[in-house]
């Protein structure tokens, strides 16, 4: 095989170790994104739900000192009523009465509705709550996890782009410049085989001066369907049929 070829698989092979690292290295950032967005969420419900019950609660209070101080004042009208002298003033304090009772009805009915409200809602504060620092603490963990994946990748990745850098010094710059374009612009594979009259990446049929080229293995030779470097493989001769 020409030594050029052999190179450049080889360059395939670093190449494509170096660049399924490269892959899940450059999701990491991304994934801790993920993960900070997803505990703020929580913790920003949790906070807001918080909010809401204490500020009903706060109401619930309001409503219960209204409701006393209303139920306190009806009985110092009620026995005002004992004392006073003259009709006109019995009339005026038996409709302030009435409009005391009717009050008191209104404030009775909201205490009750907000009693029922702040259950609920304190009962959903603690729930958030429970769940944020559950998920706070295995988030923790998960964000370590990402940073000691994420410092393992790194160390490999050198190792990975030095290996590649050792490859790519035995090829001549010009055909690295176009393996390297064949490469990035083919979804990271830049070679295939001829085997079977048929590039195998692109499923192309060769033509017979090409594929002769191929099976030589004495230059370098791409398809003429996809560019990819063309090589024989030995190992799948045997079992196929090629008529060339
Ligand atoms: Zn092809």
């Amino acid at each position: 095989m020409d030594p050029r070829l052999t190179t450049l698989l080889e360059l395939q092979k670093v190449l494509s170790e170096q660049q399924e690292i490269e892959n899940e290295y450059k999701v990491i950032p991304n994934k801790r994104n993920q993960l900070l967005s997803f505990i703020n969420n929580l913790k920003e419900e949790t906070k807001l739900a918080e909010h809401k019950f204490k500020q009903h609660e706060v109401e619930q209070k309001n409503c219960e000192l209204e409701l006393q101080q209303g139920q306190e004042t009806r009985v110092k009208k009620e026995a005002q009523l004992l004392t006073i002298k003259t009709n006109k003033e019995y009339q005026a304090t038996l409709s302030e009465i009435d409009a005391l009772d009717r009050k008191n009805t209104r404030n009775d009915e909201k205490l009750l509705e907000l009693i029922e409200l702040v259950e609920k809602e304190r009962e959903i504060y603690h729930e958030k709550k429970k769940e944020f620092e559950e998920k706070e603490s295995k988030f923790h963990n998960e964000l370590n996890e990402l940073e000691e994946r994420e410092k393992g990748l790194a160390a490999r990745l050198e190792k990975a782009k030095s290996k590649t850098q050792t490859v790519a010094q035995n090829v001549n710059p010009d055909l690295y410049r176009r393996f390297i374009r064949v490469f990035q612009g083919k979804q990271g594979v830049a070679v295939a085989t001829a085997n079977g009259g048929h590039c195998s990446a692109c499923s192309i049929k060769l033509t017979p001066r090409t594929l002769q080229m191929a099976r030589r293995s004495q230059d370098i030779v791409v398809c003429e369907g996809c560019s990819r470097f063309l090589y024989w493989d030995a190992a799948l001769e045997e079992d196929q049929s090629v008529s060339l």
